[in-house]
């Protein structure tokens, strides 16, 4: 018998009634079968949902390809993301992203944490997307210009050549305009970590507009797509 903390990161349905699911563990990443999961009156049901923070009772592996559940109880429910339709369209790019890259569950559920107690989602999703950039070795060239190394006057950015350009080298039919806070805004991000994140929601000014370009860079960088990102374009008129 294994017990596991984790974050339901993926469900998938095996049949009318059982699902696997995909957890985020202190272990890993792991697979759990969940027997009898999609019945309506099913004991685990509610710990055992996309998002949920929860402890894992298992037998021990099967052919160790999964553990199999006995019993599962939340640790904590995250109020204030299930009460707010833009943290909730955040919080789904975040588990896509646990679920498609290398993501330790100690930061992946500092991540949570921030996003559940934050003022700015779009913030806290910027620095998981410069996070990710970092993750996929993805140099991004934010201190100068990536052309010429000029420090002064940058104003847009170059997805071809992967940074920022100055005044001097800009061309607007390759390059793309940019405001000198959303620069900032890049700029902090990339060189701050989840333990900076109050000063960092503090000095940027993340919107939708400009995590939407990160997602870009990044769907363009490091080849990764998300679906939940579709979603988070599709509510920005309700939220
Ligand atoms: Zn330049």
């Amino acid at each position: 018998m294994s017990d596991l903390k984790g974050i339901v990161l993926k469900s998938t349905p095996l049949n009318d009634h059982d699902a696997l699911l995909l957890v985020l563990s202190d272990i890993g990443k792991v697979s759990i079968k969940a027997k009898g999961i999609q019945k309506m009156n099913s004991k685990n049901r509610s710990s055992c949902e996309i998002g949920c923070y929860s402890n894992f009772h298992t037998v021990d592996r099967l052919k160790q390809q999964y553990f199999v559940l006995k019993n599962a109880e939340s640790i904590k429910r995250f109020k204030l993301i299930h009460s707010s339709l833009l943290k909730e369209g955040v919080f789904y790019c975040m588990l896509e992203i646990f679920s498609k890259m290398d993501f330790d569950f100690e930061l992946a559920l500092q991540y949570i944490l921030q996003l559940d107690s934050c003022d700015n989602p779009y913030c806290i999703y910027g620095l998981l997307l410069s996070e990710c950039f970092k993750k996929s070795g993805i140099d991004i060239v934010v201190d100068e210009c990536v052309c010429c190394s000029s420090t002064n006057s940058l104003c847009g950015f170059s997805i071809r050549d992967g940074g920022f350009i100055c005044k001097n080298c800009f061309d607007k039919t390759n390059h793309l305009l940019m405001s000198v806070n959303d620069l900032k805004s890049i700029r902090y991000a990339m060189h701050a970590s989840i333990t900076d994140y109050e000063i960092l929601e503090k000095e940027s000014f993340f919107d939708f507009e400009l995590v939407e370009l990160l997602y870009s860079f990044f769907q363009q960088y490091g080849e990764i797509f998300l679906q939940s990102h579709l979603f988070l374009r599709k509510i920005q008129p309700l939220v």
